[in-house]
């Protein structure tokens, strides 16, 4: 069953044998693993269903309605930029690009070497999950029917540069190519966890999602979870219902790297300052080039086409669109000069650039009782961020882009040749000059063996109290250096499994 605003806005009291929080990629593969090893499992989350009818252009609207904060939620610090996140039933997989790749090795020997999460990670379990996981998404490679010319041009750009590249994978199956992935996907062809993990046990009754429903808070008796409580919220107008309480054994956090650690410290768990503590994130910039030929870039797979670099360890390029009245923002002006850009927004190809950077920060909470977030990001992983920045651009130059620009401050406006690109590799730039984003977000509640690095045992089991488990983003004990989405998803199958007492 999943129970809208209308079954759930006085308020309600239930129980069952596990709550899981949050019905992103973490929190609904858990889910649906309890449910197949017959517990009573109820799903709670903060955001609504979005029905294909509610998915819309009008990007600011849809923002407003299933993103955390309209999507402008911000990280503070010395590189001030947007973390976006879901808030709906399937969080960010619902409005994410759906790019499905695995944890490349050597960040699982980092992973087993400093945080000895060898026993989860490296036998074939952790293998096995990722294949459950891509099953049951349908991950396959970007069919090229569907690339359209903006993917096409990074594909050119890439090669131009030596760069090894392809279709990304993503978990989407008939993709139409409309270009809108950010803004949900009208026809449902993404293959959001909703849709993937959550939908077919809802229907046969074997996951309650409860939604619109905040959790504020862990409650514990003698050191033990005894459930979860909070705060039904009206999605759209953001008022307050009822108050609710779910009794429960057994608590599974998985409200995502920004929201977890807020829930435990709201509990009074804050796990000798490490819940929270260790926040890390991608780094990620954009280029966006303006071809003499019309791209028409609102045709094709929003991030069809990528690239792993051979020379950064840790860089990703990817090809990118967003509905114009986001992407906008990075044309910026007023007036007539911004008229005449707005008329090259048809010539324009993006890629973007996520970088495994060595960011460390903090989550709080904040004043309304959220997250409050902050990163520090060293100049020297900006340097290298640029460097790949200038591989891109020259890419794009190379191909016969008028301009290209990265709507950074202190450098051109506009590159026209790679020698004016030279600029981006200037060691003064400083991190504040660029327009990063961090829309991968992790770390916030580490899992390692030692106790020093990270609240969270090799079980999931938040230290210190009983029955409290966490399976979502907080986990990683750095970046992934590749989209999250699928090391989250397999991470979840392996400790939820082994908790549920289900074979690997
Ligand atoms: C625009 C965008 C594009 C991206 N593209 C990709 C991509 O192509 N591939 C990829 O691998 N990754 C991508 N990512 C990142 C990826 O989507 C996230 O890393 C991943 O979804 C995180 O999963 P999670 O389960 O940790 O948390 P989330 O997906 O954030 O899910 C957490 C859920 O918990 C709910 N919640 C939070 N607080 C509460 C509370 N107090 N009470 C109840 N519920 C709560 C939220 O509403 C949300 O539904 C993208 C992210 C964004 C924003
Ligand atoms: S490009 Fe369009 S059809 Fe393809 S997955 Fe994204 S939103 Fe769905």
């Amino acid at each position: 069953m999943i129970a809208g605003l209308e079954d759930v806005r006085s308020g309600y009291d239930v129980d069952c044998d596990v709550v899981v929080v949050g019905s992103g990629p973490g929190g609904a593969v858990a889910a649906a693993n309890f449910a197949e090893a017959g517990l009573r499992t109820i799903v709670v989350e903060a955001g609504p269903v979005v029905r294909p009818e509610d998915m819309t252009r009008a990007a600011p609207l849809f923002l407003a309605r299933y993103y955390w904060e309209g999507g402008l939620r911000m990280v503070a610090g010395d590189a001030p930029g947007p973390a976006m996140g879901g808030r709906c039933v399937g969080g960010s997989s619902v409005v994410n690009s759906a790019i499905m790749l695995k944890l490349p090795q050597w960040v699982r020997e980092i992973w087993s070497r400093e945080d000895g999460l060898g026993p989860l990670l490296d036998g074939a379990e952790l293998d096995r999950a990722f294949e459950r996981v891509f099953r049951a998404c349908r991950v396959a490679p970007t069919p090229l029917a569907v690339m359209g010319r903006r993917n096409e041009i990074v594909q050119r750009a890439l090669s131009h540069q030596r760069v090894p590249n392809g279709p990304l994978p993503r978990a989407v199956h008939g993709c139409e190519g409309c270009a809108d992935c950010i803004t949900g996907c009208h026809e449902g062809r993404k293959q959001s966890v909703d849709r993937s993990h959550l939908r077919e046990p809802a229907e046969r009754g074997a996951i309650d999602v409860m939604t619109c429903s905040h959790v504020d808070r862990v409650d514990l008796r003698g050191g033990r979870a005894v459930g979860v409580s909070g705060h039904v919220v009206d999605p759209v107008t953001w008022r307050r219902g009822g108050r609710f309480r779910v009794r429960a054994k057994r608590v599974v956090l998985a409200a995502g790297a920004a929201h977890t650690p807020v829930i435990l410290l709201r509990s009074g768990i804050s796990g000798r300052g490490l819940v929270g503590g260790t926040l890390t994130a991608h780094i990620s910039v954009g280029a966006f080039a303006i071809m003499d030929e019309v791209v028409d870039p609102w045709v094709g797979a929003t991030q069809g086409w990528g690239a792993i670099s051979p020379d950064i360890r840790g860089l990703k390029y990817e090809a990118l669109w967003a509905a114009p009245s986001l992407i906008g923002v990075n044309w910026g002006g007023v007036g007539e000069p911004w008229l005449r850009e707005l008329g090259d927004m048809k010539h324009a190809a993006v890629v973007a650039l996520v970088y495994r950077a060595n960011a460390w920060g903090r989550v709080r909470v904040g004043l309304g009782g959220g997250p409050r977030l902050s990163l520090r990001v060293p100049t020297a992983d900006v340097h290298t961020l640029m460097r790949g920045l200038k591989v891109a651009v020259d890419g794009f130059l190379g191909v016969g882009a008028r301009y290209v620009s990265a709507g950074m401050t202190g450098v051109p406006e506009r590159f026209g040749t790679p020698r004016e690109a030279e600029a981006l590799l200037d060691r003064r730039i400083r991190p504040r000059q660029v327009k990063m984003t961090f829309n991968h977000l992790f770390g916030s509640c580490r899992i390692s063996a030692d106790p020093r690095r990270g609240p969270v045992g090799l079980d999931g089991g938040v230290r210190g109290v009983d029955g409290v488990y966490v399976m979502d983003g907080a986990l990683f004990p750095s970046g992934s250096a590749v989209n999250p989405q699928a090391t989250i998803m397999a991470l979840s199958d392996v400790l939820s499994r082994r908790l549920a007492g289900l074979a690997a």
